[in-house]
């Protein structure tokens, strides 16, 4: 009798928990519609949901407080996603053996990064939805355990498995100079302006014209 109320009540959070989540996507795909496509970070449902406070009003707020942070989501929507960007570039710009690295500094050409467990290369952009990075954290609870299979886990970011990719860095530096540049001080996107296709043998009879990213992926 007490297992199946206990059931029962589990089965009603569950259910609750679920409606809740559906209501906060809702305002965070609008706002995703909204980006630009030039925009380099979207933010993840999990990313809004485990923000501390939103986290505590979804899980345990009464009604009237959770309906207030639903409608306020849009207008926080901006600043929020502003700052997790913030925080991750920080991070990742720390992983560049470059003395005085900045955010500024993933910009340039040669910055590049690897994941530990997959060893791709990687920009910036692709290392803030690098799958292999969203992990679980250890001190999740069970209500938490909950919202990860609504929302997906939060982004831990075990930045000791984000390497910075020396060879494809190197191997970049080398197309810079030879395009001209300074490496230590062209952007991506300067790389990017430059109409320079490169012409890659696989083989006697095989010739295939590449850009510069491809070159330096594959280095
Ligand atoms: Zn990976």
């Amino acid at each position: 009798m007490e297992n199946r109320k206990a059931r029962r009540i589990s089965q009603e959070q569950r259910e609750r928990l679920n409606t809740r989540v559906a209501a906060l996507r809702a305002p965070i795909f609008a706002y995703k519609r909204s980006l630009h496509p030039t925009d380099d970070f979207t933010p993840l449902v999990s990313d809004v949901c485990w923000i501390p406070d939103i986290l505590d009003t979804t899980l345990t707020g009464d009604d009237k407080s959770f309906v207030a942070l639903v409608e306020d989501l849009p207008d926080r929507l901006p600043q929020l996603s502003t700052e997790i960007r913030r925080k991750r570039a920080e991070q990742i710009a720390s992983i560049l053996p470059w003395d005085g690295a900045t955010p500024d500094s993933l910009e340039l050409a040669t910055a590049w990064f690897t994941c530990w467990w997959c060893n791709v290369a990687l920009r910036h952009q692709e290392v803030f939805k690098h799958m292999c990075f969203r992990l679980r954290p250890p001190e999740v609870t069970k209500p938490q355990t909950q919202l990860t299979e609504f929302t997906g886990n939060p982004w831990v970011w075990p930045t000791e498995k984000i390497l910075f990719a020396e060879g494809t860095s190197k191997a970049t530096r080398k197309v810079v100079l030879a395009c001209g540049g300074d490496p230590d001080k062209m952007t991506c996107r300067e790389l990017d302006d430059i109409p320079c296709r490169i012409a890659w043998f696989q083989g006697a009879l095989s010739l295939q014209v590449i850009d510069w990213r491809q070159l330096v992926r594959s280095s």
